[in-house]
């Protein structure tokens, strides 16, 4: 599996348009060693033909055109990208889908919740209805591995598959409550685990951290891209008073009592990669000692145009 990532910041990027804070400050005067990120997105292809975006940022169309992996053929009008895969219905997660809606046949896989909160409460959306054949959705069940590309008959091992795992994050705030009481709470927020000839992908950029059963999921992956948005439970109260701590905004922090970087995984092969990171998060300092914690623990830190592959 190859997995590009296009944009590797939290909700506005870095810098944010109306930040000032020291970070976004510094990396617009250059005072800092950082690279400017776009907003969290990631590409995934066992065949480099066809490739399946894991969310679809706001930031897609420019991500898109960042690389040459996603060129339509000479005189086609369908672009290698085949399919998206939402983990949510938070606005990162799932604006970008209007980027794509130039009469493109797609498949969208997701939950039923999300597919009822983009569908049924955003009418803006139907106009991924216009191409045809119509965006397909595809109902991405919990704890099931579902085929993305079916495997040849002659190789059983072949193929691309997800499996959806809850994280019991919660709705984004935007959903009305009449919807929200018919939705399923545990199809809100989902990790993703990649399967492919026997290695795995675990993809959770917001990662609420409740319960721990999702530490299992990176433990039995080669390659995990896990929620690096804030460094502190209280980082966004430091900068302006009142503001939600990182949990209650559905984020694991990564420092602090049984934060990311100090959760009690069992040992495991594991490359550990974070995305989405909020513009206040140390981390993207370079130089920062917060950086070097997390090189130090064994960490990477995402960065946009990032390639891995396992
Ligand atoms: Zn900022």
């Amino acid at each position: 599996m190859r997995v590009k990532v296009l944009g590797s910041a939290a909700g506005g990027g870095f810098p944010q348009w109306n930040c000032a804070c020291p970070l976004c400050t510094g990396v617009r005067s250059g005072a800092i060693k950082a690279r400017p990120r776009t907003q969290t997105q990631a590409a995934i292809s066992v065949d480099g033909a066809r490739w399946f975006l894991l969310n679809a940022s706001p930031d897609l169309r420019q991500q898109i055109l960042s690389s040459a992996d996603f060129v339509p053929p000479i005189g086609s009008r369908n672009s290698p990208i085949t399919a998206v895969v939402l983990t949510s219905a938070d606005t990162d997660a799932a604006m970008g889908l209007l980027h794509l809606r130039e009469f493109q046949p797609l498949q969208i896989f997701s939950t039923i919740a999300v597919r009822r909160i983009l569908t049924e409460e955003n009418s803006l959306f139907r106009v991924l209805a216009r191409s045809n054949p119509p965006v397909k959705w595809e109902t991405l069940a919990l704890d099931r591995l579902m085929p993305l590309i079916p495997p040849s008959p002659a190789d059983k091992k072949s193929g691309l598959f997800c499996k959806a795992v809850s994280l019991n994050g919660t709705f984004p705030d935007y959903v009305s409550e009449s919807l929200r009481n018919s939705l399923s709470p545990e199809e809100a927020v989902i990790g993703l685990t990649l399967v492919s000839k026997e290695k795995k992908v675990f993809y959770a950029p917001n990662l609420p951290g409740v319960g721990d059963h999702w530490a299992r999921c990176v433990e039995e992956s080669d390659l995990a891209f896990l929620d690096g948005t804030f460094w502190k439970d209280d980082e966004l109260n430091s900068i302006q008073k009142g503001s939600k701590s990182a949990r209650q905004m559905g984020h694991l922090p990564l420092w602090g009592d049984r934060g990311l970087l100090r959760w009690p995984f069992r040992p495991s092969k594991t490359r550990r990669v974070l995305v989405h990171i909020n513009n206040t998060n140390p981390i993207l300092n370079d130089e920062s000692p917060e950086s070097r914690i997390v090189r130090d623990a064994n960490w990477e830190i995402a960065y946009d145009g990032m390639e891995l592959a396992v």
